[in-house]
This record gives structure tokens, C-alpha cells and sequence, in this order.
């Protein structure tokens, strides 16, 4: 697992920044501005960059045309650091994070710690803290990043707490990636309201897909799986209110010890009631935050589930619903599920086993996360 955040030993009094990794000593006057040099060349640095890193092997700092702080080096774990990535760096606590990575296939934009739900299988529980400072500092990311990215997700939290900045990186992100796929996993509950819904329609993204979980086709019980009264009504609202404005829809399942029992009868419902879908996520845990805390009561290991899951996968089919299975590695699924596996687990969080190498499917395979590994090693073998 990759660390997106660490601290170097240098900390300095400047304010917050963000900027690209360039490793070219002749980048142009004008753009060092907004970017840091990460380099191994020796004293004196070429002036004008927003910082100096040093990778961590190339230990000590060295002479520069002082700009807004000292030559920082990079702590190990930032050492996959890169030309293109972007960073956002805290000199006062030389805290240093990486927004965006290039050269992955996984990034994505964390919008908020905010939420109005509270679901008993979060990875990433919500904090009420003030964050809207965030929106700024993805806006000044977004214009630094590859045009030629292909796909970047905006999740939080819950991305709609900030509905304002929520639509200010939407605009953003059509500006300067116009060529890039957004998917915007949100919980839909905001979209109750049919003018937000068309305020984000208005922004015309040309390739934008809200992706809205629902966990059951029994209210109350949606509704308690995310604690909240009322969710189920206004998810699904939301869901329509969505689809009557033009926008582009997924809806994810999270396969639980509470949500398998009803798989089947959520995916009649899905085809039945909002055939307009275009495509279903199965999801697998990740056992983090909140999940980690219920894992007893929430884990099921994947043979108790194959049955309904194949049931379930084949009434979306056979409604011409595209359907994924997320999150599991090839070889705990039945044979007949397999087409049907992506590689969901983002490069920083996805592991494999050892017996891995030797499998045929390896390239294929979309293996597990670091927090499920364990409990999974039990049901691999090479297929
Ligand atoms: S053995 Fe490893 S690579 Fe092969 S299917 Fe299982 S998890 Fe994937």
C-alpha cells in the first residue's frame, strides 16, 4: 500500500501550497512558479520553482536561489514521487501529499471528510470538520494535470456536503480535462432536490457518471445500513431526478452479511424500476473505518454468496444492465462470474498473495485489498 502523505524533517514558515513535480532544470521561467524541482544535480539549483526536493538517497540540503523555502528531501515513502504527479505542501509542518500520480490509472479527487450519512461499512468515516478550503486547492490541482488523463473520480466524504464547490470542480474539470472521464461516487441524496440536479446537468461534462449506492430494495432496510430515516426515498429521487436531467448513472451494492440476502430481489428491483441505468457495480468490502469496526458482523466470506450473486448478476443481464463485480480477486469467484471481475482496487491500495506470480491470471486479475487480504488467502488458489 502506498502512502499519499508523509513529513519530511524540514518545516519552514510559509503558506500552503500546491504544485507539479519536474524533474527538467530548464523548465520554462514562467511555470517553475507552480512547481517543485525534484532532483539529484548538485548545487547551485536553477532558480524561480515553488520548492526543491531532494529523493530521500540524495540526503542534504544544498545551495538555491531561495524562493519560498529550504531544499526539502523527500521522505522514503514519497519516493515514487515523479515527473507530472502533484503534490500539496505544508511548510509549517512540512507535511507533504500527493494529490495526483501521473502515471496511475487511479486517481481521484477526496472532496470532503463531510457527511450526511453515516454507513456501517465506510471505509472512510466522515469527520464534521470545516474543509472547504479543499475546493481551491483541487482547482489548482486539476489545472495542473495531465490533459491527457483518461479517468479521475471525486468521492469523499460526501462530495455534495460542498454543493457549491461540488459544481466549481465539475466546471473545472470540463475547463482543462475536457478528454477526461469523471465518476462522482456520491450517496444521491441531494439530488432529492431536482434543482441541483439541473444546475449540474447545465455544466454539459461531456463524459460525467454519478455513481449512487443502494443497498437494498427494502427502505427501512437501505436506510439502516446507511443510519439514516428517510435515505432510501431520497436516494432514490435522487436516482430519478438524475436520469430526467440527462445524467449518466451507476448504481453500487455493497455485498454484506445484511445486503446478500436481498441481491436478488435489488436487482429485479433495479430493472424493473429504474431501467435507465446504465450500468451495476457489485462491490466487496473494504475492511476500513467503519467496515473494520463491524467486520464480524458485516464479513461474508465469498462461497456463502456465489449462488445469489450469479442469480443477481444474470436478472441484470438479462435486462441488458451492464453489470461489474468490484473488489474480488478472480479466483474466489465462480467461473461463470469472472467476465464479469474489473480491477476496481486502486493501484496504492491493492495487494496480491504469494502464489500470485504463478498464476495464469495474474495480469487479469483485479487481486484484493491490503484490509481484506487476510481474510480472503483462505479461498485463493491459481486459477
Ligand atoms: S491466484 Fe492471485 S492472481 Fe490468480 S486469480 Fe487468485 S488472486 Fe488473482
Amino acid at each position: 500500500m502506498l502512502n499519499l502523505r508523509s513529513r519530511s524533517t524540514v518545516a519552514w514558515d510559509a503558506p500552503a501550497y500546491v504544485a507539479r513535480v519536474v524533474t527538467n532544470l530548464s523548465r520554462p521561467l514562467p511555470l517553475r512558479e507552480k512547481e517543485v524541482l525534484l532532483t539529484e544535480a548538485p548545487a547551485p539549483l536553477p532558480p524561480g520553482f515553488r520548492g526543491y526536493f531532494r529523493p530521500s538517497i540524495v540526503a542534504g540540503s544544498c545551495q538555491v536561489a531561495p524562493v519560498s523555502g529550504p531544499v526539502v528531501t523527500l521522505p522514503e515513502e514519497l519516493g515514487y514521487l515523479a515527473d507530472g504527479d502533484i503534490v500539496r505542501v505544508v511548510p509549517n509542518v512540512g507535511e507533504v501529499t500527493t494529490l495526483y500520480r501521473k502515471s496511475s490509472p487511479s486517481n481521484g479527487i477526496f472532496l470532503t471528510e463531510q457527511c450526511n450519512c453515516r454507513c456501517l461499512f465506510c471505509p472512510q468515516p466522515p469527520r464534521e470538520v470545516a474543509d472547504a478550503h479543499w475546493v481551491q486547492t483541487w482547482q489548482e490541482a486539476i489545472a495542473l494535470m495531465d490533459p491527457r488523463t483518461e479517468g479521475l473520480g471525486i468521492t469523499g466524504g460526501e462530495p455534495t456536503m460542498l454543493p457549491e464547490g461540488l459544481l466549481e470542480i465539475i466546471r473545472t474539470c470540463r475547463n482543462h480535462l475536457p478528454h477526461t472521464a469523471l465518476h462522482l461516487l456520491s450517496n444521491g441524496r441531494m439530488f432529492n432536490y431536482a434543482s441541483y440536479c439541473e444546475r449540474m446537468a447545465a455544466l454539459n461534462h461531456p463524459d460525467l457518471v454519478v455513481g449512487v449506492p443502494l443497498y437494498s430494495d427494502i427502505p427501512h432496510e437501505h436506510d439502516f445500513l446507511v443510519q439514516c430515516p428517510g435515505a432510501f426515498d431520497q436516494t432514490l429521487r435522487g436516482v430519478m431526478n438524475l436520469a430526467r436531467f440527462g445524467l449518466r448513472l451507476e448504481i453500487r451494492v455493497v455485498l454484506c452479511r445484511q445486503t446478500v440476502p436481498r441481491l436478488a430481489s435489488l436487482a429485479t428491483f433495479i430493472s424493473r424500476n429504474l431501467p435507465f441505468v446504465g450500468h451495476v457495480a457489485v462491490m466487496g468490502l473494504e475492511l476500513m473505518g467503519y467496515a473494520k469496526a463491524n467486520a464480524d458482523d458485516l464479513w461474508l466470506d465469498p462461497p456463502a454468496y456465489q449462488g445469489v450473486l450469479a442469480e443477481a448478476v444474470g436478472r441484470l443481464v438479462t435486462h441488458r444492465i451492464g453489470v461489474s463485480i468490484y473488489n474480488h480477486p478472480l479466483c474466489v469467484l465462480r467461473k461463470e462470474l469472472r467476465p464479469f471481475a474489473r480491477k476496481s482496487i486502486s493501484d496504492w491500495k491493492v495487494e496480491y498473495f504469494p502464489t500470485c506470480p504463478s498464476c495464469s491470471q495474474r495480469e487479469r486479475c483485479g487481486g484484493a485489498f491490503f484490509s481484506t487480504r487476510e481474510r480472503l488467502s483462505p479461498f485463493v488458489a491459481n486459477c
